[in-house]
């Protein structure tokens, strides 16, 4: 279960505050990276099947455009909150940052559960949110993207709202967009594969073997099952995944010792990661609550579902084997827990870096769509891999030299050139 009494963006800015105060920062720079640039708080009326109006609360947030656009997800979740937000545009800057692509950082979100709207009623809903933002995001301003929720259907949705608005295509306005409708190659694939590109490099550093390691991942979304499918063709089995139950929303976790086949699995799954547990059971898999994919006998794990979800009281229960976490969602340790995590000597990949394959293959779909010249899938996943790699051993470098924390090293490396861009630009 998630640890609620922890506000992600207060998380967000208390590790932020550790960090500038390591780095020395003036305190205009600090107090200008703390906070959001600007923020958007917004009503979306929409046109329910039955006839009925239902009014939608959403969301965007573009903490920093210092270094280029704000780049980031837009969220549909029944939970979401403005302070979710705000933390989540936060990561955003430092994820742009860590992985060097020219970018800032932003989030948006609505408060929904798409689960339980038609089709219809979500596009009305991704095109309510288009035209309440529409003048404050572009090409050259603020650039959204699918995350928790949401996917390449709505970011079509959303474009073909913006483009109907200013009469014109502009294509690199949104990323996550469909392949053949100005979508790049490998956009689908890049989160989960930069989670486990990340943990590749990982443990070459820890002179591990894939093939000798098992993993356990929370999660069974679009980050999980790539991140699944890498792992297991670098020769790792990954012998549990949790996710929510298609029906009744609650988590479970499921189980194969020898192996979890995606494929398979995939064929059992709605479009948000909810597996259908009877036929889970049908096909061997073993069905235990949802909490106990952090309790699994291995040497990985993956939080790759909401944040708060490794907390100081489930911590206590994780296996003596665990050597590595890569963390492929935002924010999934809450700061008790990563203390414990530190002090167990356990190796960190930290969010912003592990997931930043999403927003950096967004970045690639950026340039291709504003060229209009779409690059063939092994060239993009292979500056994925460069790019995820180079950024990997940036941090695991500075870790080593400073002796800082994996997570702290990237926070220093990521804050530095965020900091940089302000004081260059004279904001601060
Ligand atoms: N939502 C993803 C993230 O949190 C991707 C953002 C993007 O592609 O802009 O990194």
């Amino acid at each position: 279960m998630s640890d609620n009494r922890y506000n992600p963006y207060e998380t967000a800015q208390a590790q932020f505050d550790v960090i500038a105060g390591m780095l020395e920062l003036e305190s205009g720079i600090r107090e200008l990276l703390r906070r959001p640039l600007r923020e958007y708080h917004f009503t979306i009326p929409v046109r329910m099947d039955n006839g009925e109006v239902k009014v939608f609360q959403g969301f965007r947030v573009q903490h920093n455009d210092a270094r280029g656009p704000a780049k980031g997800g837009i969220r549909f979740h029944p939970e979401e909150t403005a302070d979710t937000v705000r933390a989540l545009a936060m990561w955003m800057t430092w994820k742009c940052s860590v992985v060097d692509i020219p970018l800032g950082g932003g989030k948006g979100g609505v408060i929904c559960d798409p689960r339980s709207l038609t089709d219809r009623e979500q596009e009305r809903l991704c095109r309510g949110w288009i035209r309440q933002i529409s003048k404050d995001i572009g090409p050259n301003r603020d650039v959204p993207a699918p995350d928790v929720m949401t996917s390449a259907k709505h970011m079509l949705w959303m474009l073909d709202e913006f483009e109907t608005i200013n009469g014109e295509r502009l294509p690199g306005v949104i990323t996550g967009k469909p392949v053949g409708m100005g979508g790049s190659l490998g956009r689908k694939e890049a989160t989960g594969f930069g989670v486990i590109y990340t943990l590749r490099e990982a443990l070459k550093e820890l002179n591990l073997k894939p093939e000798n390691m098992t993993a356990s991942i929370q999660g069974f979304g679009n980050v999980a099952q790539h991140a699944v499918q890498l792992f297991r063709e670098l020769g790792g089995t990954v012998s549990a995944i949790s996710c929510w139950d298609h029906k009744d929303c609650n988590s479970c976790t499921y189980v194969k010792k020898d192996g979890i086949n995606p494929k398979e699995l995939c064929e059992i799954t709605d479009p948000y990661g909810g597996i259908d547990k009877e036929k889970a059971a049908d096909m061997n898999y073993q069905v235990l609550p949802g909490d106990e994919w952090i309790n699994q006998d291995v040497d990985i794990l993956i939080p790759a579902a909401l944040e708060n979800q490794i907390t100081a009281s489930n911590m206590q229960n994780i296996s003596k084997r665990v050597k590595v976490i890569a963390e492929g969602a935002n924010g999934p340790t809450t700061p008790a827990a990563d203390k414990i995590i530190s002090e167990k000597g356990i190796f960190v990949i930290p969010d912003f870096l592990a997931n930043a394959g999403g927003v950096t293959c967004s970045y690639f779909e950026q340039v291709q769509s504003n060229m209009n010249y779409f690059w063939e899938k092994e060239e993009v996943l292979e500056k994925l891999d460069t790019k995820m790699t180079s950024a990997y051993k940036a941090v695991s470098g500075l870790d080593r030299k400073r002796k800082l924390y994996m997570r702290d090293a990237a926070y220093v490396i990521a804050i530095n050139r965020v900091a940089e861009a302000v004081s260059a630009r004279g904001w601060a």
